[in-house]
C-alpha cells in the first residue's frame, strides 16, 4: 500500500482561461471538499483521460491521489508548457498501468459518487 489522499466534491467552473483552448480542460473541484488535508492554498484541476461528450459542471467528483510528478514550474511558451504536461500524462498512464496503482481502479470510494 501506498500513501493516498481521497478528495471530491462538485466540479465548479473555473475562470476558463482556455483549458480547452490548449486541449487539456482541468475539472475544478470546490477546495471546501479537501481543505482539511491540503491546508495551505488548496486548489484541485485534474485533467480527466478520458473523452466526454459534454460538460458536467456540477457533477459530484471522486479522486484518489496517489502519486506526485513534478513540482510547479514556469515556462518560457505556452508550448513548453503543453509539451510538458503532455508529458506529465504519458507518465501518470505508464504508472497507473503498474499493479501497486492500478487496484485503485476498483476503490468503492470512486464508484460512490452520488
Ligand atoms: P474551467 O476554468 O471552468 O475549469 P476548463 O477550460 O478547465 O474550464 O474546462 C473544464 C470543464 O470541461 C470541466 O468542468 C468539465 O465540465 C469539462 N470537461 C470535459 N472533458 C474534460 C476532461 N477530460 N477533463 C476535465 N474536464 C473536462
Ligand atoms: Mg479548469
Amino acid at each position: 500500500p501506498i500513501e493516498s489522499w481521497y478528495i471530491g466534491g462538485p466540479v465548479i467552473k473555473g475562470f476558463g482561461r482556455g483549458s480547452k483552448v490548449l486541449g487539456i480542460p482541468t475539472a475544478n473541484l470546490s477546495a471546501e471538499g479537501f481543505s482539511t488535508i491540503l491546508s495551505e492554498h488548496p486548489s484541485g484541476e485534474p485533467w480527466l483521460l478520458h473523452d466526454f461528450a459534454e460538460d458536467f459542471y456540477g457533477e459530484d467528483l471522486h479522486l484518489v491521489i496517489v502519486g506526485y510528478i513534478r513540482p510547479e514550474a514556469n515556462f518560457s511558451s505556452l508550448e513548453s508548457l503543453i509539451a510538458k504536461i503532455h508529458e506529465d500524462r504519458r507518465i501518470a498512464e505508464r504508472a497507473l498501468d503498474l499493479p501497486l496503482y492500478s487496484t485503485y481502479r476498483d476503490d468503492p470510494y470512486l464508484k460512490s459518487c452520488v
